[in-house]
């Protein structure tokens, strides 16, 4: 049985996405016991590429993980910014061993099934963690002593007492609801489409070791490889106007396919995709309390963001490692040290949420105004780029 009252032995963590299953690691390794409670059974793996920024495999690799990242992920040489119109190569921030001796840790692409893969493992070798697939929370009661965390399941309804409980819950938390915000999450009239491609079937550049983010009027399109190499991440963001819940939709391509008609050379990235998936992209404003007493949110239940910066998957692993720090550092007790952790967390992470909307205006500038963006990008040196993203990935946990 857990400690009660201001000791922190025992968490429960509702949600086994990258931010679950990162914060289960870490506070395992600060000594706490924790379950993980996943709806899903198995873990939901689809899904396509994540970028993980030096700021995230900084956290990882302090979680042991960077030989097992290594196997599974790609290093790319540079971000490639290119005119949708043109193709032409606006920008090149240089990434591989540039940024890794920047930062002190590298600049990932990995397939999103790998990246959790590696957390499963991670989480399966660890004996203070138990991962309990198909139990969705349902509610939790708060106490003096603890909180009583209740969760369907197949097998009957479980209930657990813990001294905090982490909602890792994702963009559609329940537990946000439960925390007194039922507002749902804003949808941002875009839309995004992915496809997996074997690089074999690719033409240059798509098929080069490099990010390329080809910008135009209202959409971009990005690609970089993932799964050591082998396969390449499409994404394709143009606007629409309705949008759903699922992360993995059949649509009809014709507007997409509509929509980059004219950006030269796409056409043959195109043809090589046998399948296109779509996500509907929502997000929320920054604001509003994460949590109260026992009971806090992580990752996008926190701050879902757009991902025109990359960084959702990010924030949720560094929202992991400052959890398991305030926590194991907060000698007066479970509500004082989510607070502590609310309060380190959420000035960056709006931060980020506002910069990633930011980006996507800037990406989706038409002319004359997207001239302008090419011109003064175009005049930057790669030391200038890059030092524009040293707050972002120069982040440090035991810093912040
Ligand atoms: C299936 C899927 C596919 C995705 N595909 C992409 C992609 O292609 N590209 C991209 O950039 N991002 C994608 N994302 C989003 C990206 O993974 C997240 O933005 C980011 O990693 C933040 O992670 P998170 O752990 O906060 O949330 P998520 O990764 O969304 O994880 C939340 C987890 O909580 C579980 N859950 C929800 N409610 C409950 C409950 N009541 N009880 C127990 N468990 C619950 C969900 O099943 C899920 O496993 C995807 C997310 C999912 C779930």
């Amino acid at each position: 049985m857990p400690e009660t009252g201001n000791q922190i032995s025992h968490a429960v963590i509702a949600g086994a996405g990258i931010g679950g299953l990162t914060a289960a690691l870490a506070l395992a390794k600060k000594g706490l016991t924790v379950t993980i409670l996943e709806k899903s059974d198995p873990v939901r793996t689809d899904g396509a590429g994540i970028q993980l920024s030096p700021n995230a495999s900084h956290v990882l690799h302090a979680l042991g993980l960077a030989d097992a990242l290594a196997a599974v992920a790609c290093t790319p040489d540079a971000v490639i910014v290119r005119n949708g119109a043109s193709a032409k190569e606006i920008a090149r921030i240089p990434l591989g061993e540039t940024i890794s001796a920047r930062h002190g840790a590298p600049y990932l692409t990995v397939h999103r099934a790998d990246l959790q893969s590696v957390l499963i493992d991670a989480v399966g070798n660890e004996s203070a963690i138990t991962l309990r697939l198909g139990a969705e929370l349902s509610g939790y009661e708060e106490t003096e002593a603890g909180v009583t965390v209740t969760a369907s399941a197949s097998t009957g309804g479980i209930r657990e007492q813990a001294d905090i409980l982490i909602a890792a819950d994702g963009l559609w938390s329940n537990t946000r609801g439960f925390l007194g915000d039922e507002s749902p999450p804003r949808f941002t009239n875009f839309r995004a489409w992915r496809a997996l491609v074997p690089i074999e079937r690719l033409p240059h550049p798509f098929s080069s070791n490099t990010i390329n983010a080809w910008l135009g009027p209202s959409a971009h399109f990005i690609h970089y490889p993932v799964s050591d190499g082998k396969a390449v991440n499409l994404v394709a963001v143009l606007p629409a106007v309705k949008g759903e819940r699922g992360w993995n939709m059949e649509h009809d391509t014709a507007p997409l396919k509509e929509n980059y008609r004219d950006w030269p050379g796409l056409d043959e990235a195109f043809a090589a995709v046998d399948q296109w998936r779509s996500w509907s992209i929502f997000d929320r404003s920054p604001g509003g309390d994460w949590g109260r007493g026992r009971v806090t949110l992580l990752g996008d239940a926190a701050h879902p963001m757009v991902p025109f910066l990359a960084q959702g998957g990010a924030m949720a692993i560094e929202d992991a490692a400052i959890l398991a720090d305030a926590v194991s550092h907060e000698p007066t007790g479970p509500a004082a040290a989510l607070k502590d952790y609310e309060g380190r967390r959420r000035p960056r992470a709006s931060r980020v949420q506002w910069t990633a909307t930011r980006n996507g205006m800037t990406f989706h500038l038409a002319p004359p105004l997207s001239t302008a963006r090419d011109v003064v990008l175009s005049r930057m040196s790669a030391e200038r780029l890059l030092a524009g993203f040293d707050w972002l990935y120069s982040w440090r946990a035991d810093q912040s």
